[in-house]
């Protein structure tokens, strides 16, 4: 008989005892028989989860009185090993076994072979399965799959509280469901509490066992053709175009949907009598326990990505697409997610979301920049984040310190929320500074601008009583929009902006997309291009190739400033020569709306962005056509550095207060001397402490700057003597160390300022 077989004709007889009208004992104990007799074991016992403990529910072959009333701890004797493993044993000689512990109650002393396999349910065990037999055998492979098979069907079961009561399935698993810490990497500084939901919501597995075998098949057939469809399809899709790892990944993503094995034995498990989704769940679980059996990280990380597909595929199957934010938040919510887009992160509501766990990530992403803008925390790069974390658990979100406490204790979640409010109490007094302006004791004018990119942000410049907008990226309403936006909508959004704005300058930076920003109407063609998108086809070398992209830009920039001063920023100039065709663009656009006879801004500044190295050796060339120049140190590092800045990996290998960024810095702003261009720093360095220091001691005095950091940048800046802070930098970077943090933080903390 095949191990289908087997499983298939204990899947026939458990349905009809589920479908019987017998109370939850009563079908515990018809379980045991079946399974008993079906595999020809003398014993087939069932222990479930009850207040931590593994309790004997119901068995053939053990002394009856022992039900109830044999209780082991997780990880006690070869039941409890089942249990806190979640491993399959199979033994000959149960008695040989180290972890083996007798209970005379049972009555187990003429039995030799023993075979448990956990009961899984959401990747914890809430019991154990097992038979024993006389005679000293192994079982054999078939046997182990139908008794897996049957698990997967008790854990359902027991979930859908048909054996035993809600109340009994919730205190089943109260050993799984402690509080645990997990720790990240702090991408946005913050705290935030909420309950976890999944960027890709797990499958709900509501029906186990198929009524028609063929249906289910076809139903997998269909699932697996349209995921080899989408994975095809995948490069160009932002929750995978994030990374330099993305490429090996899809590699891994395609190898495993068009391997016949993984198929293979879905079908066989719904030949065995499960649905597609229990068949693909079933599978899943298999490999789960066998890739825990294997001590191997890179083995880990393709784990990780079958266990993504396979979600993939139940989602399929079972017709749940997109992702949580369609479905809408309905509480406080901590967002879990492998990776995100910008765009993705942007559709969920602003005012539920109150942190991201994101598995890999890394600081200057886009998504993590849209996150600041949106002030929530961020950890990246946390391990353990699937076997941990639940659908709904609470969670406390210290990014601050890279942490997330998981399922807090009452006087933990207390402790947080005193926490909570000191760091409110400190916002309030940031607030108070809105209406200060940020001088340095020496008595300079520090110019602090905050970076937006949607209609929304703007409602931070009063609140921060930051100096204008230094940055606008105007490419978030292109991320956010289904399709490119229309010269109305645009037009109406730079309207509407420095209407918010009033009397303080707005620097509308031209749409950067491409790199980790790809916008679904460009992304096949930016795909099809690109081996390396953040070197590629991006920003202003695609918008002055796209016919009409930019000119409708323009256009619409120019008559939202009609009768203003508008400030228009190109990014990612590399050569002299692309500034002058962006403005050409600009000229030509202008010259038509004055033939029209349209109002005409009062006034248009030109400015380039320093984001490739290249540029800084002819900046004597560039520097006379420019009103400003802003440095984009998030892309400038990773090109200085060849460090792509979306990759994990990297995220901490290279510091902002490395001699090289910062003697490069210096460089720049030492050669703009006398050129009467407007320098300042618009990346997200400038937002932070340390680097703001560091920046303002080479010489640059205008910082646009996430909303949060403006009112602890004011602070910082007042407390600062430039001359002082001028020649300690000097002297550091002249013989440098690796990175000057040390003695940065050291001469902040003896001016008592504060820098975390
Ligand atoms: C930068 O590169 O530093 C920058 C400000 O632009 P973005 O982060 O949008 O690429
Ligand atoms: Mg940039």
């Amino acid at each position: 008989m095949t191990a289908a077989a087997a499983a298939r004709q204990i899947l026939l007889r458990l349905t009809e005892v589920m479908a019987s009208r017998l109370h939850a004992q009563g079908k515990l104990d018809q379980v045991v028989e079946i399974i008993g007799e079906c595999l020809s074991s003398e014993v087939c016992s069932i222990y479930l989860l009850r207040e931590g403990m593994l309790e004997l529910f119901a068995t053939r072959g053990l002394n009856q009185s022992a039900v109830h009333v044999t209780r082991m701890a997780i990880g006690e004797g070869l039941t409890g090993q089942i249990a806190r493993k979640v491993e399959t044993l199979n033994l000959a000689e149960a008695k040989a076994h180290p972890d083996f512990q007798y209970r005379p109650e049972t009555g187990e002393e003429k039995f030799h072979s023993f075979a448990g396999v956990p009961i899984v349910y959401r990747e914890r065990a809430v019991g154990v399965l097992c038979v024993q037999h006389v005679e000293p055998r192994r079982y054999e492979d078939i046997e182990i799959e139908a008794l897996q098979t049957t698990a997967m069907v008790l854990s359902e079961l027991i979930a859908n509280a048909e054996l035993i009561d809600e109340e009994e399935a919730l205190g089943l698993t109260s050993e799984m469901v402690g509080p645990q810490t997990l720790a990240g990497l702090t991408l946005v500084k913050g705290l935030g509490a909420g309950h976890a939901v999944y960027h890709q919501p797990r499958v709900e597995i509501t029906q186990v066992m198929a009524q028609d075998i063929e249906a289910e098949r076809e139903r997998v057939y269909r699932a697996f053709d349209k995921m080899r469809q989408q994975i095809d399809g995948l490069a160009s899709q932002a929750e995978f175009g994030v990374g330099g790892e993305h490429e090996e990944v899809l590699e891994t993503y395609k190898m495993f949907a068009y391997d016949e094995g993984w198929s293979r034995r879905i079908n066989e498990a719904i030949d065995a009598g499960l649905t597609a989704e229990a068949a693909i769940e079933r599978v899943q679980q298999h490999t789960r326990m066998r890739m825990r059996e294997i001590d191997d990280p890179l083995l880990a990380d393709r784990m990780h990505d079958l266990e993504d597909l396979a979600n993939r595929l139940l989602r399929i199957v079972a017709g749940q697409v997109g992702t949580a934010a369609s479905q809408g938040l309905r509480r406080d919510t901590i967002l879990i997610a492998r990776n995100l887009g910008p765009a993705e992160l942007l559709e969920y509501d602003k005012r539920r979301l109150k942190g991201v766990i994101l598995e890999e990530g890394s600081l200057t992403a886009h998504v993590v920049i849209v996150a600041r803008a949106m002030n929530v925390p961020v950890i990246g790069r946390t391990k353990g984040v699937r076997t941990t974390i639940r659908e709904g658990d609470e969670i406390l979100l210290d990014a601050s310190a890279g942490s997330a406490i998981v399922r807090p204790l009452p006087q933990v979640a207390d402790a947080f929320q005193a926490r909570f409010a000191k760091s409110r109490e400190k916002q309030a007094l940031y607030a108070q500074l809105r209406d200060v302006e940020p001088f340095t004791r020496c008595g300079t004018r520090i110019q602090v601008m905050m970076n937006a990119g949607l209609r929304d942000d703007m409602a931070a410049l009063s609140m921060t009583g930051a100096d204008g907008v230094g940055l606008f990226r105007t490419e978030f309403q292109f991320l956010v929009s289904a399709t490119l936006p229309q010269r109305e909508r645009q037009t109406r959004l730079y309207r509407d902006v420095l209407d918010a704005a009033g009397d303080k300058p707005v620097i509308f930076r031209t749409v950067d997309i491409g790199g980790d920003k790809s916008v679904p109407y460009l992304a096949s063609e930016i795909a099809a291009q690109d081996e390396n998108p953040a070197m590629g086809w991006r920003a202003l070398r695609l918008a002055l190739e796209r016919e009409g992209l930019m000119k409708i830009q323009a256009r619409s920039l120019l008559e939202a400033a009609a009768g203003r001063s508008l400030y228009v920023m190109f990014p990612m100039v590399s050569e002299p020569w692309e500034f002058d065709a962006a403005k050409q663009v600009f000229d030509e656009q202008l010259a038509f709306l004055r033939a029209q006879k349209k109002l005409l801004p009062e006034r248009i500044n030109f400015g380039a962005m320093l984001e490739v190295p290249a540029l800084a050796e002819v900046l004597d060339m560039l520097l006379p056509r420019l009103s400003f120049l802003s440095i984009g140190t998030n892309d400038l590092t990773q090109f200085l550095f060849a460090a792509d800045r979306a990759n994990p990996k990297l995220a901490e290998r290279y510091d902002w207060l490395s001699p090289s960024i910062l003697r490069f810095l210096r460089r720049v702003m030492q050669s703009s001397v006398g050129s009467g261009v407007d320098i300042g720093v618009c990346g997200e360095m400038g937002g932070r402490r340390l680097e703001a220091l560091a920046l303002l001691g080479i010489g640059y005095r205008r910082l646009s700057i996430t909303p949060a950091a403006v009112g602890p940048i004011k602070e910082l800046v007042r407390k600062v003597d430039l001359a002082e802070l001028t020649a300690a930098m000097n002297g550091w970077l002249a013989s440098p160390h690796r990175s000057l943090r040390e003695e940065l933080a050291g001469w902040a903390s003896a001016r008592d300022i504060e820098y975390d």
